[in-house]
């Protein structure tokens, strides 16, 4: 099948030369769908303008003058998606009061993990990039987030320092029921068995990028598809980072739409046919709003700091890490391979 790839980035690492060429470094500005006969002249030599016309087609307007026609357009452009408000999909959603600061940081040694702290305003991730590089994405409350933005680059070291090593108290130790160490689950920190030892991630030295704060928000659109434009990734959904699951949903979608675009060109379906798209809509729908729900009531049950809840909340986190099977289960569901994880 031959794609064309509309990206305003050039950080798109494509090997295949092919490919290469049928990458577009532009932005989309304008898409039609619906060519209202009256304003086309149709020129038999034109075939493309012709199908376009007849509605076989889209048209895509872009930044740098070019107009390219498709079939399909899979709009893959993000939480702010044009191809989604071009296509008139309307979105259901809400803001968390939280933002995410997010940067780049430098380690002495190359940290090979990607590590999560549960802290009292949101968790901290240190996600490894290669090299002695890593991402941190860092939930707090907006006024806390306008402060690490722009406290000093040694004083906002000390702190990422800080909230991986003890995270506003000291390293949990034993949270076995009746030891002492049960109230380290009280103060909602991350919780460890009397036999397992408290790792920390490698130090981070210096910040080697700028830092930015993201307000946060899950966002849903209440159509996926319609004809010859379809949603993937953020541009369907929009969900809190803090179980790292954004990017495997939008893969989960992405394998969904492959399958079922090739069973229909295996019967001589039109790709941009609406009720072979509705198909991918009703599949990932289903899988995505589950997802989300389910992340959505992890994000509100750490909102939450009460005692009691912060019992059973530590042990629940406890147990999915340590349950493997079900580690592997919500991964897996998230990326569209399985059924969702207590069901299956
Ligand atoms: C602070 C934060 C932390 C996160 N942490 C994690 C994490 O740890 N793990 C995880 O799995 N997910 C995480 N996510 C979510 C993850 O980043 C997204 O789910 C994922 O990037 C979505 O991929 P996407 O390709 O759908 O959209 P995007 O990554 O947003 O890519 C969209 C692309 O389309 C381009 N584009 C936009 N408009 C146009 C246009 N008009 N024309 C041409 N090109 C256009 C953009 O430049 C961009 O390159 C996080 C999100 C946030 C905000």
């Amino acid at each position: 099948m031959l794609s064309i790839v509309i990206s305003d980035t050039n950080k798109l690492n494509v090997q295949d030369t092919d490919f290469q060429k049928k990458i577009f470094h532009s932005r989309l500005t304008s898409m039609s769908l619906n060519p209202s006969s009256s304003s086309i002249v149709v020129d038999s030599t034109a075939s493309t303008e012709a199908s376009y016309a007849r509605g076989r087609l889209a048209k895509l307007e872009l930044s740098d003058g070019n107009s390219l026609y498709a079939k399909l357009v899979v709009g893959s452009d993000g939480g702010k998606s044009q191809v989604r408000e071009l296509a008139g999909f309307k979105t259901t959603g809400w803001k968390y009061s939280q933002n995410a600061v997010i940067c780049t940081v430098e380690h002495s040694v190359e940290n090979y993990c990607a590590w999560q702290r549960f802290l009292p305003a949101g968790p901290i991730a240190l996600l490894p990039i290669g090299d002695k590089f890593s991402n941190i994405v860092w939930t707090m409350n907006p006024e806390e987030s306008s402060d690490f933005k722009s406290m000093k680059e040694d004083d906002f070291v000390k702190a990422v320092n800080h909230a991986l090593d003890y995270g506003y108290g000291s390293h949990p130790k034993s949270s076995l029921p009746g030891s002492a160490g049960m109230f380290s689950w009280l103060r909602g920190n991350v919780t460890i068995f009397a036999n397992e030892s408290f790792e920390i991630p490698p130090k981070v030295t210096k910040l080697a990028s700028e830092r930015m704060a993201f307000p946060l928000s899950l966002m849903h659109a209440n159509e996926y598809a319609s004809k010859r434009v379809v949603l993937i990734g953020d541009a369907a959904h929009t969900v809190h980072p803090l179980a790292g699951q954004g990017v495997n949903l939008g893969f989960g979608d992405a394998f969904a739409l492959s399958r079922i675009i090739a069973e229909g060109i295996a019967v001589g379906m039109d790709i941009g046919e609406v009720s072979l798209l509705k198909k991918y809509e009703a599949e990932r729908k289903l899988a995505n709003m589950t997802m989300m729900a389910i992340l959505d009531g992890f994000q509100k049950a750490y909102s939450v700091d009460f005692g009691p809840l912060n019992i059973l909340r530590a042990a629940a986190l406890h147990g999915a890490h340590f349950i493997s099977p079900l580690k592997r289960s919500i991964i897996s569901y998230a990326s569209g391979e399985q059924r969702p994880p207590l069901f299956s």
